[in-house]
């Protein structure tokens, strides 16, 4: 089976080919640029197949971006198809779908008017996605299916103490501001891969998830759902990020709009563009750049790393409150998965709940999913690369097959 896996934005286009069964990758790149000039990058993941790299491909919108990606797969020369037909379906990254989705959904022109309807929550992403989808079916017809899975969708499970906010209940009732949660794809996957790895039944598991990339979230799952989760209505809470402030004292805007005489527009670039470690360390929103100015004696990039792993310990400490416990904790995405150093302050005086100090051996493997925990620990704490491609795809054929 091939799955077309594609992530829009507003000027660019992340696409792959999998088979959600084999879980093979058979071509991946991105378009780039769209609106401006075009540039079109294709890794095909065959033997023989030549690349192309930032190319310029006018692309005056997402139609034309479709085209080239299709375009490349069917390549007679370079491409990994023999014809379009060969694509079964497309699966569709989605930001949000507000209290609408709580699982992956087939895109009809029904459904597309509820995604529509969570544009307001998410202003500067599900815009992209929709343009995304209606240029794929622009480009490919109605016959080929295509699937909505939605970041948000995995959370939907929170119970209501965990989402709502502390603010006049009117502004759920009219609006549907609460906490919503992203990165459950990720989230989803890291977890069922965890319960694979301990070899029990996913339902009986306390887990905690840790996406730490360039945007992060931590997640509670308790029996296969999401129960509490670090991003709220949008991705700027929780945890302090590249360039993301995390959770603050909402009076900080006041003071620094106030006496700045910065706008909303203004204050929320900073918080979410100049804040977080990159904010805080002047260097770089690249945790490897900081490591660098860390290890030259940079003070500031030294507290920021120590500001980002003290409020992840503090996450999980809260989460396994919330559960009454905790299984396994995981790592996951960029920082998760690469960053040794990191995992070991973030896990380090956790024995009063059972995490004994990590297995400095095997938190030095890469690449693969990985055991770290140390010897007696009774919690389990897991380095687990995420697919969220993958699970688009495995998520897609799964509806698709069921029609
Ligand atoms: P995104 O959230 O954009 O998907 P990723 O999950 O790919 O991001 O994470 C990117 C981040 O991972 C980089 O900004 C960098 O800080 C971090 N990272 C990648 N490799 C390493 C490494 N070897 N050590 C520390 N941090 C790393």
């Amino acid at each position: 089976m091939n799955i077309l896996v594609i992530n829009a934005g507003s000027s660019s286009l992340k696409y792959q080919l999998l088979d959600p069964e084999t879980g093979v990758l058979k071509a991946k790149g991105l378009c780039e640029r769209i609106g401006i000039d075009g540039k079109f990058t294709y890794k095909p993941a065959v033997e023989g197949k030549a690349p192309q790299n930032a190319v310029d491909i006018p692309m005056p919108t997402h139609s034309e971006a479709i085209q080239a990606v299709l375009n490349a797969l069917v390549d007679p020369e370079n491409g990994v198809l023999s014809s379009m037909s060969e694509i079964d379906a497309v699966g569709h990254r989605v930001v949000h779908g507000g209290e609408s989705f709580a699982a992956s959904a087939l895109i009809t022109p029904d459904m597309m008017k509820a995604v529509e309807a969570c544009n307001p929550l998410a202003p500067l992403h599900n815009p992209a996605n929709i343009i995304g989808i209606n240029a794929c079916t622009a480009v490919l017809g109605e016959d080929v299916p295509q699937v909505a899975v939605f970041d948000t969708a995995f959370h939907q499970t929170m119970p209501e103490v965990a989402y709502m906010y502390a603010i006049p209940y009117e502004y759920y009732e009219n609006d549907k501001l609460r906490r919503y949660g992203f990165h459950g794809t990720s989230h989803r996957f890291v977890s069922a891969r965890a319960a694979a790895m301990l070899g029990k039944p996913i339902e009986e598991l306390k887990i905690i998830t840790c996406h730490l990339g360039n945007g992060s979230s931590i997640c509670a799952v308790q029996n296969g759902k999401s129960v509490d989760t670090s991003m709220g209505l949008t991705p700027l809470a929780g945890l302090p990020m590249g360039t993301r402030s995390g959770d603050m004292d909402a009076g900080v805007m006041e003071y620094i709009m106030n006496k700045y005489d910065v706008d909303m527009k203004g204050m929320m670039n900073i918080l979410n563009k100049k804040s977080g470690v990159a904010g805080v360390s002047g260097v770089s929103s690249d945790f490897r750049d900081l490591d660098a100015a860390d290890a030259a004696g940079n003070h500031r990039a030294a507290l920021a790393k120590q500001m980002f792993c003290y409020d992840v310990k503090k996450y999980i400490g809260s989460y396994a409150a919330a559960m009454g416990g905790v299984d396994a904790i995981v790592f996951t995405a960029g920082v998760g998965e690469n960053s040794p150093a990191l995992r070991t302050e973030m896990t380090s005086g956790l024995e009063f709940m059972g995490v004994a100090p990590i297995d400095q051996e095997k938190n030095q493997l890469r690449g693969s999913e990985v055991d770290i925990s140390g010897e007696g620990s009774q919690v389990r704490v897991l380095v687990i690369p995420t697919n969220e491609e993958l699970m688009i795809a495995m998520d897609t054929a799964e509806i698709v097959k069921a029609l």
